[in-house]
């Protein structure tokens, strides 16, 4: 054989050796799931990337020998967002928790038997810590801190870590020593439904893929993939916030506009833009037909911004749905709603239409709007919609919401502002025979700039701008 050969042989059988190896490497691959508060709010750590440690642990008078990971080695991959910490160890078998101080201060060994599922062995902590096939570690905040999931109520806004959104899951069951190390045990809790979760009732529960579900009370919550799921029938839905007190929404709008065409009554819609609920209880000696006692408590959608909350009010489904819909912080492009709207249904019946705007269309729909440079010629325009006869009259006043951006929702400049669109639809009311729902598109949230100077801001699902007042008046 020539030279040659030989070394382009010995070059293949070297590069298939190293090829096993590097797969046999591959399937020694051991992972733990870290979650909770942590930076990223999930880590997969590959276990067989740490130093094993010797160790030995007393079995009925007979010491073994065996190695294992510390646990600080592997905690140490992840990055807590608060120092004051509970480390919650999980067994994926039952659910059963071993809780400890974040700042560890005894030795627990994880080990594989398998190579792939994990356990641990506690040394000098309460037995309870030594948890069969974990399932994950997760970190928990001590301390209530402004991050994880919002829990709203129409006077609150209340923050729930991930960490914390778990434990809310388990009951703790005992209470165990060894020497100074404390271990807590868990068990998850036999109700796990959203109304004990939130220890409210009329719970909404808001999706990160948009979408919206009202009347939640009764259904369940799961932890999974480093989140709080809700449990449908068949399927998960991964929850971003729950907002309690009502099942009113926004677009509930859309199915009353409905049911005064399909009987013959004539309806105008109205949206004060960004009038919240709160401004309807700190303005309240002023109101006169949006006093509060006239409303409903309502919700807007997720993002609480104009054209997401205007788009699931025409279409009647939320966001998640009808596609119109955006991050947070993504450039809002003018999108058209992937199922029908308001005016095409009213349309297709025999129906006239008229949908008067500002300066410019938030949303693509399936009547162009009549634009108008000021509230004032949107309300001129609405009066001759009227005097026409007009059956579906949808009308946007835009300056209650740049009022509230430029001086806050609670200044003298947006009470006089509400009272004057007030005064618009009180006049609107009087010289309209049917139905007139009257529901703006989100609320706001009063900031203060640099100089302590304050303004308005919405869209950061706060109890100030997700709650709105829903009118109902006959015309
Ligand atoms: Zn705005």
């Amino acid at each position: 054989m020539k030279k040659v050969s030989i070394i382009l042989i010995i070059i293949l059988i070297s590069g298939l050796i190293m090829g096993l190896l590097s797969a046999c490497q591959g399937s020694e691959e051991i992972l733990l799931i870290i979650d909770g508060d942590i930076e990223g709010n999930l880590l997969s750590v590959n276990l067989a990337e740490i130093k094993l440690t010797k160790y030995t642990y007393d079995d009925e008078g007979e010491t073994v020998k065996t190695k294992g990971w510390h646990i600080t080695d592997v905690i140490d991959r992840s990055k807590f967002l608060f120092e004051d910490s509970w480390i919650m160890i999980t067994s994926a078998t039952d659910g059963v928790s071993a809780l400890i101080e974040g700042e560890i201060t005894g030795t627990i060994f994880l080990y594989s038997d398998d190579g792939n599922t994990l356990s641990a062995k506690s040394i000098d902590y309460p037995p309870v810590c030594s948890i069969k096939n974990i399932s994950e570690i997760t970190i928990i905040a001590k301390e209530t801190v402004n991050v994880g999931y919002k829990i709203l109520t129409p006077t609150s806004t209340e923050y729930v870590s991930r960490g914390n959104a778990k434990l809310r899951l388990y009951q703790q069951t005992a209470e165990n020593y060894s020497g100074s190390n404390v271990a807590y045990k868990y068990t998850l809790k036999t109700d796990l439904s959203v109304s004990s979760f939130t220890q409210k009732e009329d719970n909404t529960v808001y999706f990160t893929d948009y979408d919206i579900e009202t009347e939640t009370d009764l259904k369940s919550l799961s932890w999974e993939n480093g989140g709080i799921q809700l449990n449908e029938d068949d399927s998960k839905k991964e929850v971003f916030g729950i907002a309690t007190g009502t099942h009113k929404m926004i677009y509930d709008a859309y199915s009353e506009m409905v049911e005064s065409i399909d009987n013959g009554q004539k309806v105008m819609f109205i949206l004060p833009d960004g009038f919240s609920w709160e401004q309807t209880g700190v303005f309240s000696e002023y109101l006169d037909l949006m006093k509060r006692d006239n409303a409903r408590i309502a919700l807007s959608t997720h993002l609480s911004i104009s054209p997401v909350a205007l788009a699931a009010i025409v279409t009647g489904e939320t966001p998640g749905n009808n596609g119109v819909n955006f991050d947070e912080g993504e450039s809002r492009a003018v999108l058209e709603p992937l199922v029908p709207d308001i005016f095409e249904y009213a349309i297709n019946r025999g129906k006239s239409v008229s949908y008067l705007e500002g300066t410019g269309n938030l949303i693509v729909t399936s009547v162009e709007p009549t634009y108008a440079l000021s509230d004032e010629e949107t309300y001129n325009n609405a009066k001759e919609a009227i005097a026409s006869g007009k059956d579906l009259i949808f009308v946007h006043f835009h300056d209650p919401d740049d009022t509230n951006h430029e001086f806050g929702p609670l200044s003298t400049a947006s009470r006089t502002k509400v009272l004057y669109i007030e005064s618009y639809i009180e006049y609107l009311v009087s010289q309209f025979d049917g139905k007139v729902i009257v529901v703006p598109d989100h609320g706001h949230n009063t900031l203060y700039d640099s100089e302590n100077k304050p303004y308005g801001k919405h869209g950061m699902f706060t109890h100030y701008d997700m709650y709105v007042p829903y009118y109902v008046f006959n015309g």
